[in-house]
């Protein structure tokens, strides 16, 4: 039986956290905007690679989920209590949700602080590719906290680097447990 590790989606309302999820364990999409009260929980199982050190092996990724979640109200700490990891989202259309990803950053690692995270600046296909890299440069917060171990462009629309992001995050914490 494989291991489940806890991760979590975090990041402002409406920047595609839902959707990010969605695309990922059931390889859909929706533009109509679903919000209901409560933290919503989904399973996959991820294959991770064989490294120098380990075997190929599987993880059962449970990925929680805020629904609900508004503007005014902050994420719970309770919410990212125990998590090993977290993908930390951005509207790459919205300024304030990209400049409140340090607030997500600080928020997680400090209830969590041996916790890995991603980060994705999402709706990539809403952006020019000029922007993009623009924006992927100036939130690379890697260069700022050890705990960020990568920053992609994604879309939940097109699927861009939503497999590799979950991938990517299951790895490392298999790697650092
Ligand atoms: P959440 O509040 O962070 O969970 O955001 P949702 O996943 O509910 O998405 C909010 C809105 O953004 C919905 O209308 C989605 O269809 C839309 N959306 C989410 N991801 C993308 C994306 O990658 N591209 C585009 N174009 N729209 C997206
Ligand atoms: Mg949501």
């Amino acid at each position: 039986m494989a291991i489940s590790k806890k991760i979590c989606l975090v990041g402002d309302f409406s920047v595609g956290k839902t959707s990010l999820i969605r695309r990922f364990v059931d390889d859909q999409f929706s533009d109509e905007y679903l919000s209901t009260v409560g933290v919503k929980l989904s399973r996959k199982l991820v294959e991770v690679d064989a490294t120098a050190d380990n075997a190929a092996r599987q993880v059962e990724l449970l990925i929680w989920d805020i629904e609900g979640q508004t503007q005014f109200k902050a994420i719970a700490p309770s919410y990212l209590q125990g998590a090993k990891g977290a993908i930390i989202v951005a509207d790459v259309k919205r300024d304030d949700t990209l400049v409140h990803l340090q607030n997500h950053v600080d928020l997680f690692v400090k209830i969590n602080p041996k916790g890995t995270i991603i980060i994705a600046l999402n709706k990539a296909d809403l952006v020019t590719p000029t922007l993009l890299a623009t924006l992927l440069d100036k939130y690379a917060l890697q260069r700022h906290n050890p705990r960020v171990i990568d920053t992609y462009a994604t879309s939940a629309k097109t699927g861009q680097a939503v497999n590799v992001i979950f991938k990517q995050l299951a790895t490392a914490i298999l790697a650092d447990p």
